[in-house]
C-alpha cells in the first residue's frame, strides 16, 4: 500500500514513512492510494473477533510489509493490555434506538489512548530495527498530549514536545502532562489557543532543515497511522449492535479537528454498512458551518467547556475535500492557499451535496451541554463528560426522526472534572490513577507563540546524534 499527499508534491510513500513524518512535506496530509473495500462475506466473518483481532485485521490492510503478522499481533495486545474494560470500546444503551461508545477506558481516560498506545509500540519498533532517533513534536487541546506523554515515555529513540494552550485545558489533563517526570518529554504550556499551538507545529514541519536534521515528526490526527487505528472502534460498535441483516446505524461524533469523524467515513467507505457519520461541534462550528452553508471560514477560538474540541481549523477536513474533488491536488492547493490567504473559502454546491450524503451534522451550546448532562444523569444515571454530551445532544434529534444512532463517548466525565460537578451538584467519583497525580510535582515551560523557541528547544535536547 502506497500513500500520497493531499498537495500532490509529496507520493509514493510507504506506511512506515507516513508514520514517521506525519505531515507531508508540501504541507498536505497523506491518503492511501486506494480504501481496500470489504466484502459482505469478510465483514460477516469478522463479527465474532475480540477487539484486537480486529485491529490486526484492519490495521494490516494499510500497513504493507511494515510489519509481519506477529510482530503487529504483539503491537496490538501490548498496546490494549492496560485497558480497563475486557470489551475495550463497550456499548450501552442511552435510550430506545440510542446508545454509547465507551472510548474512554484506556490509561489516560479519553478515546486518543486507542491510537497513540499503538503508534508508540509502532515507533519503538520501526525505529529500533533502523537504528534511528526520532523528535515528535504535537500540538494539543488536552488529550492527544496526555496520551502521548503515556504512550511515550520512555520509549527510548523517541523525544517528545507538547504543545498545549496555557489555562485553556483541564486541571487533571494538565498535570496528566506536566507529572509524567520522563526524561524524553518536555511540555509547553502556549499563551495561546490550540490554533496557535497547532500553528507553530506546521510552521515547525516547513522548516525543512531543521525537520531533516532532528527527524522531526508528528503524532496529532494529521498522522494517517492515527485515522486508521481509530476505525476499529466503530467496527467494533457495529458488531455490538448484533444487527441480524442489512441493518444499517448511524455515528454521532464530537470533533473538532475532524479526526475521528473521518475514521469514520473510512469504515463506511471500507464497506461498515454505516448510514451517516453525524458531526457534532460546540460554538466552535465551522464544520457544521461547512455542511450548512458550503462556507468554509475560521473564526476566533471560543473557550467552552468542552475545551478538546475549541478548534476552528478542522485539518483532516482537507482529507475528505481531495477524495470529492476527484483527488486533484491542484484544486485542493487552491482551496487551502485561500484559506492561508483570506481565512477561508466555498466549497461547491455539488460538493456539499456528495458531503451529505454520507455526514450530518449539528452544533451545541454551552448551557445545552449543561442540560443533557444533567438529563442524562436524572433520567439514566449516566454521566457524560462534555464533549461526549454534545455529542448525545445532536444525535438526539437524529433518533427522535427515527434514526438508530451510537454516540461516541469521547472521555472519562472525571477528566472534566468541575465541569460536571458544576452541571450535576454532586461530586463524582475520581478513578485511582487520577487520584494519585494530584499529588506529584508539575514540570512545564510557559512560552509565547513563537516555534523559534520551540525550534531552539529540540535542536537542543539531548538526542545530539542521528
Ligand atoms: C480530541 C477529542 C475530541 C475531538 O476529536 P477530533 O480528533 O477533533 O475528532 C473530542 N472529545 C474528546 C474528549 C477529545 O479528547
Amino acid at each position: 500500500m502506497l500513500y500520497h499527499s493531499t498537495r500532490g508534491l509529496d507520493g509514493s510513500r510507504s506506511f512506515s514513512e507516513v508514520l514517521h513524518s506525519g505531515l507531508a512535506e508540501d504541507g498536505g496530509l497523506f491518503v492511501p492510494e486506494t480504501v481496500p473495500t470489504l466484502n459482505r462475506e469478510t465483514i460477516d466473518k469478522w463479527k465474532h473477533y475480540s477487539y484486537e483481532e480486529l485491529a490486526v485485521e484492519i490495521i494490516s490492510l494499510f500497513s504493507g510489509d511494515c510489519f509481519s503478522r506477529s510482530e503487529l499481533t504483539d503491537i496490538v495486545y501490548q498496546s490494549y493490555s492496560g485497558f480497563q474494560h475486557e470489551i475495550k470500546s463497550p456499548l450501552t444503551k442511552l435510550e430506545e434506538n440510542h446508545f454509547l461508545l465507551e472510548l474512554f477506558h484506556g490509561p489516560t481516560l479519553a478515546f486518543k489512548d486507542f491510537a497513540m498506545q499503538v503508534i508508540a509500540k509502532m515507533f519503538a519498533r520501526t525505529l529500533q530495527k533502523k537504528n534511528l532517533k526520532i523528535n515528535i513534536v504535537t500540538a494539543t487541546s488536552g488529550d492527544t498530549g496526555s496520551a502521548a506523554v503515556e504512550a511515550f515515555k520512555n520509549v527510548s529513540n523517541v523525544n517528545l514536545y507538547v504543545l498545549y494552550p496555557h489555562e485553556r485545558i483541564s486541571q487533571i489533563q494538565r498535570m496528566q502532562m506536566t507529572t509524567a517526570n520522563a526524561t524524553n518529554i518536555k511540555v509547553f504550556a502556549v499563551q495561546g489557543t490550540f490554533d496557535d499551538c497547532q500553528s507553530i507545529v506546521k510552521r515547525l514541519f516547513a522548516d525543512k532543515e531543521l525537520v531533516s536534521d532532528v527527524n522531526l515528526s508528528g503524532v496529532n490526527s494529521i498522522n494517517w497511522a492515527r485515522i486508521l487505528i481509530q476505525t476499529v472502534y466503530y467496527f467494533s460498535a457495529f458488531y455490538q449492535m448484533k444487527f441480524v441483516s442489512g441493518e444499517k446505524v448511524s455515528f454521532c461524533v464530537p470533533t473538532g479537528n475532524f479526526g475521528d469523524a473521518y475514521a469514520g467515513y473510512l469504515a463506511k467507505k471500507m464497506g461498515l454498512p454505516i448510514n451517516k457519520i453525524i458531526v457534532a461541534t460546540n460554538e466552535n462550528d465551522i464544520l457544521d458551518r461547512v455542511f450548512k452553508t458550503g462556507s468554509y471560514k475560521s473564526d476566533q477560538v471560543s473557550q467552552t467547556l468542552s475545551p478538546s474540541m475549541d478548534i476552528q481549523v478542522a485539518s483532516n477536513f482537507e482529507r475528505l475535500l481531495f477524495d470529492l474533488l476527484n483527488k486533484d491536488p491542484k484544486k485542493v492547493c487552491e482551496l487551502m492557499n485561500e484559506l492561508a490567504k483570506k481565512g477561508g473559502f466555498n466549497v461547491d454546491k455539488k460538493i456539499i451535496k456528495q458531503i451529505l450524503k454520507d455526514f450530518d451534522s449539528g452544533a451545541v451550546t454551552d448551557k445545552d451541554t449543561v442540560t443533557t448532562i444533567d438529563q442524562f444523569y436524572h433520567s439514566r444515571e449516566v454521566i457524560l463528560c462534555p464533549h461526549s454530551a454534545i455529542g448525545v445532544r445532536v444525535a438526539q434529534d437524529f433518533v427522535n426522526a427515527g434514526e438508530t444512532v451510537i454516540s461516541l463517548g469521547t472521555a472519562h466525565p472525571a477528566k472534566f472534572k468541575d465541569t460536571v460537578e458544576s452541571a450535576l451538584n454532586i461530586s463524582i467519583p475520581i478513578p485511582l490513577p487520577l487520584k494519585d497525580l494530584i499529588k506529584k510535582n508539575e514540570n512545564v515551560k510557559v512560552i509565547s507563540p513563537d516555534e523559534g523557541l520551540v525550534a531552539e528547544e529540540i535542536r537542543n535536547s539531548k538526542f545530539t546524534s542521528y
